[in-house]
């Protein structure tokens, strides 16, 4: 069998389980238990970042983003040595800053808005039916099961998804779609939202979430974009709609018991 017709096979195989399955999804406590498994795998097969600076204002920042989301997840947070321009936040709050963003976002204040970003995605459940099928018909599990056998890693685009290949069962399956994922344009413009609002409720001046996108735009360069720098809604538009909305988090920015500005220079 030729590498494609055993690619093909494996889809074919997917679709026959994932359109039997019921619809009854895993629950959410089992979504988490896995994504848990994946960041595990991720931390074990990852450099994790010596940086004490950079370290302690991942820490601090991403602790802060956690307590003004108001969500009670079983949090965790690493910085990853990489040259990736990443960052993201799976669901049940599992954290990775890679070292490669840092330069980019010249303050501490937007990494609080990048983070902000992410970690709205995980409160507010983007993605679920998606995992739910993952992890149902177990299904990426397969198709990854199927790309390390004909040595291709075909699936993975980037370099994490590509240390979760030794991952079996469901929580390969979540790991493929979670590093595999294209939000919606109203989830991303949803997440723009409450990742201003969180960072502002942090302590992080909200105007640095409008900055960040001419940062960002300077420093991409030819590796695969940070899930935040998907291309809908347009930069232009997102850049409008944060400024748009940048009065109302001021006033929760006012109200922050403390706060920070832009924080510490990268
Ligand atoms: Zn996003």
């Amino acid at each position: 069998m030729t590498y494609k017709k055993l690619l093909l096979f494996c889809l074919s195989l997917t679709l026959m389980t994932t359109g039997c399955s019921t619809l009854n999804g895993p629950s959410e406590a089992e979504i988490n238990a896995e994504a848990a498994k994946a960041y595990n795998e991720v931390k074990s097969k990852s450099k994790i970042s010596h940086n004490p600076e950079w370290n302690a204002m991942v820490q601090r920042v991403a602790k802060r983003i956690a307590a003004s989301s108001g969500e009670n997840f079983n949090w965790e947070y690493i910085l990853i040595e990489s040259p990736e321009v990443n960052a993201w936040c799976m669901p049940g709050g599992k954290i990775a800053v890679y070292t490669g963003i840092m330069p980019v976002l010249k303050t501490e204040g937007a990494l609080a808005a990048v983070l902000g970003h992410e970690v709205a995605h995980a409160t507010l459940r983007h993605g679920k039916a998606g995992y739910q099928r993952a992890i149902k018909g177990n299904m990426a599990g397969m198709l990854i099961g199927g790309a390390a056998v004909i040595g291709g890693q075909l699936l993975c685009k980037n370099s994490t998804c590509r240390t979760l290949t030794g991952l079996g069962g469901a929580a390969a399956g979540l790991a493929v779609t979670f590093f595999q994922r294209k939000y919606g344009r109203d989830d991303e413009t949803q997440a723009d939202k409450y990742g201003q609002i969180y960072m502002a409720r942090a302590g992080y001046d909200p105007a640095e979430a409008i900055v960040l996108w001419d940062r960002m735009s300077a420093g991409k360069q030819g590796a695969a974009p940070p899930e935040f720098m998907s291309t809908h809604p347009s930069d232009t538009q997102r850049k409008a709609n944060l400024r748009g909305w940048l009065s109302e988090a001021e006033q929760v920015y006012q109200q922050a018991p403390q706060k920070y500005g832009t924080g510490e220079k990268i």
